[in-house]
């Protein structure tokens, strides 16, 4: 098995656990994002011994041109997990209404310096993202396409992460559509009652499928 292949593995592991488990499917599917994160950084950190990228990485705190693009895509444990976070923090009215707002396009987290107000829960996609010229991320910003050369070997381990948990979670009855970062941050529905409806089998996310 490649190293990329055991990641996915892992994260299918993980998953299935989720759902089996003597914990609650909420509480221990939250926690798993952690628990993916330090496995996918692991990862990383091993791969850029093994097989560096060609340059280091553009990216840097408050270089958000990713984030302007607001063409992120989650899937339901993601936004359940950011949600919870954003509902917690007392900021899910604030967030609903700057998600229905058309004055600022791009994504509704971000601040005025450029960071993501919500980092450490942010959807698998935007960890993926990174690049090797931060001039093309620039001119994604513009809307002249996306053809920023990507390292990756970074990309593809959350794609993995993601691909390895949704295989496990369909296979739980689980509806795991791709779904639209904006248009979850425009729900009005409590987290609590998404959770039920999901962990149900039902999908209360359709105002938010991608596409
Ligand atoms: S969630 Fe955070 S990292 Fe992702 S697009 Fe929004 S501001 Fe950027």
């Amino acid at each position: 098995m490649t190293l990329v292949e055991q990641i996915e593995a892992k994260a299918a592991q993980l998953a299935n656990d989720c759902m089996g488990g003597t914990a609650k499917p909420d509480e221990c599917l939250t926690s798993l994002f952690v628990q993916l994160e330090e496995s996918a950084s692991e990862h990383l950190t091993r791969l850029s011994i093994l097989a560096p990228p060609p340059t280091p990485l553009h990216c840097k705190p408050g270089c958000s041109s990713c984030c302007k693009t607001g063409a992120v895509q989650l899937t339901p444990p993601e936004a359940l997990f950011l949600l919870g976070i954003i509902e917690t923090c007392g900021f899910r009215y604030a967030v609903t209404l700057a998600a229905r707002s058309s004055a600022r396009p791009g994504c509704p987290l971000l601040d005025h310096q450029g960071l993501c107000r919500f980092y450490a829960h942010r959807p698998l996609m935007c960890r993926a993202m990174n690049s090797l010229d931060v001039a093309e991320c620039r001119k994604c910003e513009g809307g002249e396409g996306m053809d920023v050369p990507l390292w990756l070997p970074h990309f593809e381990t959350y794609a993995r992460v993601q691909s390895g948990m949704s295989a496990s979670l369909i296979k739980k009855g689980k509806a795991m559509p791709f779904l639209s970062l904006r248009k979850v941050l425009a729900l009005e529905t409590s987290v609590p009652l998404l959770w039920e409806e999901w962990l149900k089998g039902a999908n209360p996310f359709k105002a938010a499928v991608a596409g």
